[in-house]
């Protein structure tokens, strides 16, 4: 029972929240009786994931990746914004400290926060965040400006800005630094199709953009 007085429909959801809780975490000891126990202890995931807040991707579920597997950052529209101080945090601990040696930038088509950054709309507080998917934009404004068909468009400029963060990722010091140094963390493109419910790699190759970052110079 929540201590808020909630409609009956939402009391219903919070309900089967703990029951279903009860019953996961029932599951879970029934194979394997220390599995608590053991991931109490510490956790030495396989990749750090930075993908969209959208409660329709459901990164868990639809990889089949476990408690423990996947360290998990998200926010409106999977944005490495250098100035976000949230974001460092889960990106230092999770590379200095956990030592992951691969990091997912995963986007989606559909991607509310794209659709609204590139619909010409202002939408008062959240602008200053919608103005970082309106850079990567106007990078590709002449290719992205020749689709007529909203909802293609929409979705290559979600592909192009998961391109635009994993070079994000690559310009912070001590990821770029631990690259050079080790050959890690290896930095992944994904995209999420929601309407096939598959991931599909972009293949972000890290190497030649450093390459053309330092030639750009
Ligand atoms: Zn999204």
């Amino acid at each position: 029972m929540s201590i808020h007085k909630l409609s009956v429909e939402d009391q219903k959801t919070y309900d089967s929240i703990f029951m279903q809780n009860r019953e996961w975490a029932d599951d879970k000891k029934k194979h394997d009786r220390s599995f608590f126990k053991e991931h109490f202890k510490e956790q030495n995931p396989h990749f750090l994931y930075i993908g969209c807040s959208d409660s329709r991707v459901p990164i868990g579920d639809l990889t089949g990746m476990d408690i423990g597997d996947i360290f998990v950052h998200r926010n409106i529209a999977n944005l490495v914004s250098l100035e976000d101080d949230n974001i460092m945090a889960v990106l230092q601990y999770g590379v200095d400290v956990l030592q992951i040696k691969n990091i997912v930038v995963s986007g989606h088509h559909g991607c509310g926060g794209v659709i609204a950054a590139n619909s010409g709309k202002n939408y008062g507080k959240m602008d200053g965040w919608l103005d970082k998917i309106r850079a990567v934009r106007l990078k590709h404004a002449k290719e992205l400006d020749g689709i007529s068909n909203k909802e293609e468009e929409n979705d290559l400029l979600a592909e192009y800005n998961v391109i635009a963060q994993c070079e994000q990722l690559m310009q912070i010091d001590f990821i770029r630094k631990s690259y050079e140094e080790n050959g890690y963390p290896k930095v992944h493109a994904w995209v999420y199709d929601m309407r096939t419910g598959l991931l599909h790699d972009m293949e972000f190759d890290v190497d030649s953009y450093l390459e053309q970052a330092k030639t750009a110079k």
